[in-house]
């Protein structure tokens, strides 16, 4: 048993043992050892003291739309951003969010208010903080076209609110998944615009994922688009489409997709995707690189804190 009386009167919930598979979108993957909801920046402050005191890995989850929980769970604490950690409050034309916010509360926050710009982020069933970490985009938006500023607290509390534009970025890549700062909230700038047009765009939006994502428990794309391509395209081109191994199979309606058939094991998806890359290699020799995060490799081979450089 780990002891942790001293997390006593921090605003936040424990849970050992809590299993994380309905936490995820492929559904799959074993119990945390210590789950907590933190709800505000002190809570999260002293919980993240305590892990690296007690030696215990620390692992921030947002909607688990992106990550492969192996099946033997995580021997880490692995926590979620609630209550004031979770809310979305508008200052037009700026709008904070925070970390464990979804991405659909602050498009219908900012839709409420008039403020357009993040419609095509709308679909993404992701958290603000893992949206950030990623630089998630889709139709034309990336986050980071919007950010203006995020508040990071780093594995040994220290709070640092840092300008977006010193964050260096790119495709699905920010430098903060090359540490472990948290993303405590965000702050994006939008635009004024009538509520016509933002529901015009919202619809749109809608529409498109609806016909182009399938069903079934997925964790959208599993590797990254190679330069100049779409890993979908290569992947199709190799007839991968309908592929399994155990109870995971590559969508027929995209080929980036690995859809949970049911009884997927996070060891069925890992084989599949290695399967996949093998095909996509042996084809065209273009390595794919993956987008969705085995999370059983970041515990295993955690380095030492790191945080992104504050500016000056
Ligand atoms: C159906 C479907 C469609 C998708 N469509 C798109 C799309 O159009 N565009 C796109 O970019 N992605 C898409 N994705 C992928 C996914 O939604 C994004 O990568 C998303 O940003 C992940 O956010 P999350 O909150 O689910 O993070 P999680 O999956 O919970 O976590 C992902 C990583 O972020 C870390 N993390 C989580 N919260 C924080 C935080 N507050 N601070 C620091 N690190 C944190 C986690 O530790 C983990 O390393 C899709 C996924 C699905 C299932």
């Amino acid at each position: 048993m780990i002891d942790t009386s001293s997390l006593s009167g921090l605003r936040m919930r424990l849970r050992p043992e809590e299993p994380l598979a309905p936490r995820t979108t492929w559904r799959i993957g074993g119990p945390a050892r210590l789950f907590a909801e933190v709800e505000d920046v002190p809570a999260l402050g002293g919980l993240l003291r305590w892990a690296a005191a007690a030696r215990l890995p620390a692992i921030p989850l947002g909607k688990g739309s992106n990550v492969l929980v192996p099946d033997e769970g995580l021997d880490a604490v692995v926590f979620v951003l609630a209550g004031e950690l979770a809310a979305v409050s508008i200052e037009a034309p700026l709008v904070k969010a925070g970390g464990g916010a979804s991405l659909m509360s602050l498009a219908v926050a900012a839709r409420n208010t008039g403020l357009s710009g993040t419609e095509g982020l709308s679909g993404i069933p992701s958290s603000v903080g893992g949206a950030v970490r990623i630089n998630a985009g889709a139709y034309g938006t990336e986050i980071f076209d919007l950010l203006e500023e995020v508040t990071l607290v780093s594995r040994v509390g220290e709070v640092r609110v840092v300008p977006a534009g010193t964050i260096p970025h790119g495709y699905r890549w920010s430098a903060l998944c090359e540490g472990d700062d948290v993303v405590a909230s965000a702050t994006l700038r939008l635009r004024p615009a009538g509520r016509d047009e933002i529901d015009a765009r919202l619809a749109e939006v809608r529409e498109k994922r609806k016909r182009a994502l399938p069903t079934g428990p997925n964790a959208g794309s599993v590797f990254k688009n190679p330069p100049g391509d779409h890993a979908g395209r290569v992947l199709e081109a190799c007839g991968l489409k309908g592929l399994g191994v155990g109870g995971a199979e590559v969508s027929e309606r995209h080929a980036n997709v690995i859809v949970n058939r049911g009884s997927a094991t996070a060891d069925d998806v890992r084989e599949l995707m290695a399967r996949m890359r093998e095909a996509v290699r042996a084809r065209f020799g273009v390595d794919l690189v993956p987008e969705v995060e085995d999370l059983g490799r970041t515990v295993t081979n955690r380095p030492g804190p790191r945080s992104v450089e504050s500016p000056r």
